[in-house]
């Protein structure tokens, strides 16, 4: 299975990616964003909870996440190909979680962090909240998100940095191109597998 972890601020194109990845590769796409907004929509006490969080640019606590995220990984199909973990991990606690959770099933994953400037990921988010109607696209929330990702999310990069799984794309460049990035990186890591006899990529 290829499990891969898109990691990004806000704004920095993982949802147009992971479109790409599951055109691509035939991936499941996990967005613990739709997933959380989702929940909202269905209007219990919890998604009541969690639009107060998201509204005011919050993280939502990682042991809710982390219990939606076991869910979602045991209800997974048998013949599944793999999946795109889309604003999952957003802390060290989560990465933990999400490398056991994994590892208890015989599984392994790859980080890839999209690299965006700031100035750039504000116009998007800006531009997008003009017909998202998602209430966290407004100046000064993308501002506390996007503090909070420096602060809390960026260290999840470290951490798999020092796992040995981890590869940083210029995600500045059209989407087709950050693509290029991503499907060479992932072509390349499944031929190196395949040489050094572990699981081939699939
Ligand atoms: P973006 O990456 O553009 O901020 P998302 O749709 O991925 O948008 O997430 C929207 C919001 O949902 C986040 O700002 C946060 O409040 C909440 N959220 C999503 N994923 C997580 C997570 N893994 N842990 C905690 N909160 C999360």
């Amino acid at each position: 299975m290829l499990n891969v972890i898109l990691c990004g601020a806000p704004g920095s194109g993982k949802g147009t990616q992971s479109e790409l990845l599951v055109k691509h590769y035939g991936l499941q796409h996990l967005s613990t964003g739709d997933m959380l907004r989702a929940e909202i929509k269905s209007g219990s006490e919890l998604g009541k909870e969690i639009d107060e969080l998201i509204s005011g640019g919050n993280l939502v606590p990682d042991h809710k996440m982390v219990h939606l995220i076991a869910h979602y990984i045991d209800a997974l199909p048998k013949d599944c190909k793999g999946v795109i973990f889309d604003g999952y991990p957003r802390t060290v606690e989560q990465a933990d979680a999400l490398t056991l959770l994994l590892r208890r099933r015989g599984m392994d994953s790859v980080m890839l962090e999209l690299m965006v400037d700031e100035d750039e990921v504000i116009k998007r988010l800006l531009e997008r909240g003009k017909t998202s109607g998602r209430t966290d696209d407004n100046f000064d929330t993308i501002k506390k998100r996007l503090r909070i990702y420096q602060e809390v999310t960026k260290p999840v990069s470290a951490y798999y940095l020092r796992h040995h799984n981890y590869f940083l794309i210029n995600g500045n460049y059209s989407m087709e191109q950050t693509f290029e990035q991503i499907d060479t990186i992932l072509k390349l890591r499944s031929a190196a597998k395949q040489a050094t006899g572990s699981s081939p990529v699939k």
